[in-house]
């Protein structure tokens, strides 16, 4: 049988890093959206991570005709009411850089104690015609009032995870996925591996067959 090919519908270079190195295992042959060239985008308006999650999966498996795994993911901040929750990527404007985010979200804690925050992800393992398996993990921590190191992206010099006494910017890529969000989120995903590959394997073989009936009706 031919290798399966699995797209990460994402152009995130830190998330398909963190993912890559999970699927590293799994018998595909595995590429990100940038391995594409421009294609139309999902649009994220979601109003939750799963809901985003499954428009990214399903509209990049629809466009490109590949299974894609998607990631939707983000920083709820509990002083803040939530925020940036489902608009993480777009906090301080619709281009906004890791460090404008980063500025945002020290100045909307300024004076603020209670500095608990959550970052949430929900997989999205999705064939062509949208049907989707769906894996989700969360990471509790505190926003610290500088930044501290360098590693990882997005919120990460700023996420501080006390039972490892550091933030995510100061741990390397195996410590971060041992405990983050998106590590576990993986991890359960990693764990069935065999499942999620027959699963594939059946919708994949269900959309061939649907797709070479449409052709005779339509010859
Ligand atoms: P989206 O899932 O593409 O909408 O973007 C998620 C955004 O949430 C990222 O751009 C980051 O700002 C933030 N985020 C999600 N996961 C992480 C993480 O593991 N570390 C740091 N920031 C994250």
């Amino acid at each position: 049988m031919a290798k399966l090919l699995l797209v990460v519908a994402t152009r995130n270079g830190g998330k398909s890093r963190e993912i890559r190195e999970f699927l590293r295992d799994f018998p595909a042959e595995i590429k990100d959206l940038n391995d594409f060239g421009p294609i139309p985008e999902a649009a994220e308006d979601g109003e939750t991570f799963e809901e985003n999650a499954h428009k990214k999966a399903s509209f990049t498996a629809k466009v490109l005709g590949f299974p894609a795994l998607a990631d939707d993911s983000g920083l709820e901040v509990e002083a803040l009411g939530g925020q940036p929750g489902v608009r993480s990527a777009r906090y301080a404007s619709p281009k906004a850089s890791d460090d404008e985010n980063n500025s945002k979200l020290l100045e909307a804690l300024t004076g603020i104690t209670h500095r608990e925050a959550r970052f949430s992800c929900v997989l999205s393992l999705a064939v062509p015609s949208g049907q989707a398996l769906t894996y989700e993990a969360t990471c509790d921590g505190v926003i610290v009032e500088a930044p501290r190191g360098h590693n990882g992206f997005g919120y990460d010099p700023l996420f501080y995870h006390p039972p490892m006494g550091k933030t995510f910017g100061e741990m390397d890529l195996e410590e971060k996925s041992q405990v983050s969000h998106r590590g576990k989120a993986l991890r359960q995903l990693k764990n069935e591996f065999e499942k999620v590959l027959q699963w594939l394997n059946r919708r994949l073989e269900e959309e061939k067959i649907l797709r070479g009936a449409h052709d005779i009706c339509h010859r």
